[in-house]
């Protein structure tokens, strides 16, 4: 699809203006002519709309934000939901159809707004327990059901609280845990590019030194893709749950129009309405720490966000934007390979503290490379 954008006219923006209509963020268009137009009062909504949705507030319709549109005038009741395993079915009422089961202690899964295995696995088994017909379909019946029961327990997130648990129970070592590196952009996707400087192949070289020292912690780490790649944000998420990883680690930069924008921040799974994933909240807030420690980079703290790679991974999933290429003080630190090796070990150390939860808790900064490589050998004996 184009990317629509302030100054666009025609029957594509018009179908935009009434779907923000309909969402109550845009008054109903007066007239044919304004309906067909994407003025400043549409781009104001556009941009509401994003930051309601975790997504970047720019204020074009590209295809994320299309998606999210059309997912966000689905509820839960106005179509039959099933499992589609050719083409998964995706939008709000899916969301609010995962996060009821969730309520009333059925598995469905992170709330992510896809119906999928899990999502039918949960609802067959709500649909056993409460005698109605196991179809794994979400029609009328069963959304009258739903709406009737009050939840069990409020609060209580099983999926998250399961993710949790699993953390605990895999215990403090780092061997055998299984990592997802996932360097951003790729191939002809440079991400940010200043003087020369591509934030693909910063990371790329960010993301190596890393596998690095995560091997030599007896990790197994895995590249979301190769040098000259660049995999869609789900194939990258997909590739992660494939491969059954214990945690993601997505590597970027990021870019502003006012250089003095500078330093690292964090992002985990989070939603407006309460779905959050604790650990990754966690690992981000130990990275955050970690890093803004070790480096020097001003720390923009840790953030929930429901981006692709947060979302639609299984385990914990953290996005570290490392630095603004677009500031001259991040870009010189950053070209510069000691400091990339900083941030390595920065990352490990936070990873390692992460699986202790806590248990021989040194102080920020301080525990190194070598202090964790000794703890696991100590462990191994
Ligand atoms: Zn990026």
């Amino acid at each position: 699809m184009r990317v629509l954008r302030r100054g666009d006219g025609g029957p594509a923006v018009a179908e935009v203006r009434s779907t923000l209509a309909a969402l109550g963020l845009l008054p109903p268009a007066q007239g044919v002519l304004e309906s067909g137009q994407f003025d400043q009062g549409m781009e104001n909504a556009v941009r509401t709309f994003q930051q309601q949705r975790g997504l970047i507030t720019d204020g074009l319709i590209g295809p994320a934000t299309y998606r999210a549109l059309r997912d966000a005038t689905h509820q839960l009741g106005g179509r039959p939901l099933a499992y589609m395993v050719s083409a998964p079915i995706t939008g709000d009422d899916v969301v609010t159809l995962q996060e009821r089961l969730l309520e009333l202690g059925y598995d469905a899964g992170r709330p992510n707004g896809v119906f999928g295995a899990q999502t039918e696995a949960a609802l067959r088994n709500f649909q056993r327990d409460y005698g109605l017909t196991i179809d794994g379909i979400c029609g009328p019946e069963t959304v009258r059901a739903l709406r009737q029961l009050s939840p069990r327990a409020r609060g209580g997130r099983p999926v998250l609280l399961r993710e949790q648990e699993r953390v605990r129970r895999s215990g403090p070592r780092l061997r055998g845990k299984r990592i997802v590196i996932d360097p951003g952009h790729g191939g002809a996707d440079l991400g940010v590019s200043v003087r020369g400087v591509n934030e693909s192949d910063l990371m790329w070289d960010l993301a190596r030194r890393l596998e690095g020292r995560m091997v030599a912690t007896g990790m197994e780490a895995l590249l979301s893709r190769g040098p000259d790649q660049c995999p869609e944000e789900a194939d990258r998420a997909q590739f992660a749950n494939e491969a059954g990883a214990d945690l993601v680690l997505s590597l970027h930069c990021d870019a502003n129009r006012s250089p003095y924008a500078q330093g690292v921040a964090s992002f985990h799974f989070g939603t407006g309405n309460g779905a959050w994933s604790t650990l990754g909240e966690a690992m981000a807030g130990l990275i955050q720490r970690e890093l803004a420690m070790r480096t020097g980079l001003r720390d923009c703290g840790a953030h929930p966000k429901t981006w692709e790679m947060l979302r639609l991974t299984r385990c914990t999933a953290v996005r570290i934007e490392i630095g603004y290429l677009t500031n001259d003080d991040d870009r010189r630190r950053l070209s510069d390979p000691a400091f990339r090796d900083i941030v390595a070990e920065g990352i490990v150390v936070a990873v390692k503290r992460l699986y202790l939860l806590g248990e021989n808790d040194q102080p920020t900064g301080s525990f190194t490379f070598a202090d964790v490589l000794a703890h696991e050998l100590a462990k191994a004996e």
